[in-house]
């Protein structure tokens, strides 16, 4: 009788092999790349454009030569054709470095390319895809109002239909790469607002508005921010803004759909952003705490800075666990992930505010210097548990989920 063929690799050695946070070669190649990117060209500017709150668009078009503002979009289309894995992996490396250079890159990427991509048609992704995915044009995302955030659907800007044209009117807050200085407005934006629908109820749809167009301007740049300085954020306005019917994404009333699908992959991002901040102050915590001397001996003999730095490591890499997994999990081709891009963000920026306040405390009087860069993250760590939903947002809607079907969460 023929001896029975062992199959080459056991479940278990499959399992073990695995490696959660880069499980292709795509994958290790585009961390290599990133860290070699932040390495040469991000980390030397970064505390110049966070001390001069300047956004800084010759780095942001050489992502564009890397390939990664159209990362989502498939390669037929003319983008990079990868996965939300590759997104948390861009995330995570550029934020070790310049978190506020990463929201700029996010609000791209993400808010504008990644949600214009899935909802838009033939002909406006041939006038207007490859100016986004190249960096030639820069694009934001206008969801917030001076009035409404968390409360989005209370939003009133409002677009009213008039022939082949539809007038847009009211304002927009806290928009990132809304301008790209003081007096000059970013290029292109994917803005919601309300539209009446046919049962003479309010909808919500979406609309493309480029500079230039009429009734659109820069209401102010928004100065003096806590951190995520090397971003630029604005408020719009709208004043009966001219935007073609063409400009409309999918159909009047479309919109909360597009949204709601979004944010996901926004909050993914958002959370891998706050694992770069993360690693960086568990290294920066620990190398200083080996090479600082207090007492005749290295500080990490100390059990309270144990403390620090084996909690710091251990949330972090808990984190990222948990980010991986659901990135993993992501299908980008249809919504259905909110309960987990919810927790994700709500641990991870937890985690990222913590770990950078220890790393602070490790580093003492020398944490709260701008040199040790420590300090430029925890600033920038603490817009994470506010902007693409605050701590409060995720906690309700993950109990809402979690109270409609407490299996869906738990069951595996
Ligand atoms: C630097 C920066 C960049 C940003 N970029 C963008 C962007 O590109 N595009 C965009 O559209 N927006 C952007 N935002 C806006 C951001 O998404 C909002 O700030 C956020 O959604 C919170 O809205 P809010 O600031 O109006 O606070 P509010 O919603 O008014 O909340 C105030 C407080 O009330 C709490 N609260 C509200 N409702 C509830 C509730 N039901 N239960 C419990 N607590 C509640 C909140 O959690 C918070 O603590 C950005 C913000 C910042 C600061």
């Amino acid at each position: 009788m023929e001896a029975r063929k062992e199959p080459e690799t056991r479940p278990e050695q499959d399992a073990r092999s695995f490696d959660l946070f880069q499980p292709t070669d795509e994958h290790r190649m585009l961390r290599r790349t990133l860290r070699d990117f932040v390495e040469r060209e991000v980390e030397p500017q970064a505390l110049e454009h966070d001390r001069h709150e300047r956004f800084n668009l010759e780095l942001f078009r050489k992502t564009g030569e890397l390939g990664l503002l159209g990362i989502t979009v498939p390669a037929e289309d003319g983008g990079g054709g990868m996965d939300p894995i590759a997104a948390v992996i861009v995330h995570e490396e550029l934020s070790s470095s310049d978190p506020g250079f990463c929201l700029a890159y996010l609000a791209h990427a993400l808010l504008f390319v990644n949600n214009f991509y899935r909802n838009s048609n033939e002909d406006q992704r041939s006038r207007y895809l490859a100016k986004v995915v190249s960096g030639e044009w820069l694009g934001g995302m206008c969801m917030s109002e001076p009035d409404v955030g968390t409360d989005v659907l209370g939003m009133k800007t409002r677009a009213v239909k008039k022939g082949e044209k539809y007038l847009l009117t009211g304002r927009k807050m806290w928009i990132t790469n809304g301008s790209i200085d003081e007096k000059t407005l970013g290029d292109i934006f994917l803005v919601y607002a309300k539209t009446e629908g046919a049962d003479g109820k309010d909808k919500l749809s979406s609309f493309l508005v480029r500079k230039g167009a009429a009734g659109f301007s820069l209401g102010q740049k928004i100065k003096d921010k806590t951190g995520m300085r090397a971003s630029s954020t604005a408020e719009l306005v709208f004043d009966a803004a001219e935007v073609p019917v063409l400009d409309r994404l999918g159909a009047e009333g479309d919109a909360l759909m597009h949204m709601m699908r979004n944010l996901e992959i926004e909050r993914v991002g958002l959370a891998a952003m706050s694992l770069g901040i993360g690693r960086r102050c568990v290294e920066v915590m620990s190398r200083y705490a080996n090479d600082r001397k207090a007492f005749g001996k290295p500080i990490r003999d100390f059990g309270q800075i144990q403390r620090y730095i084996g909690r710091s490591y251990a949330s972090w890499k808990a984190a990222r666990t948990y980010v991986y997994d659901v990135a993993r999990r992501m299908d980008l081709s249809r919504p259905g992930n909110r309960l987990d891009s919810d927790g994700v963000k709500l641990v991870a920026a937890e985690m990222g505010k913590e770990v950078a306040d220890n790393a602070i405390q490790v580093l003492g009087g020398y944490g709260y210097v701008g040199e040790y860069v420590v300090e430029r993250l925890w600033r920038d760590a603490k817009l994470l548990e506010i902007g693409g939903g605050t701590m409060e947002a995720h906690e309700k809607n993950i109990t809402k989920d979690l109270s409609q079907d407490v299996s869906r969460g738990l069951g595996e």
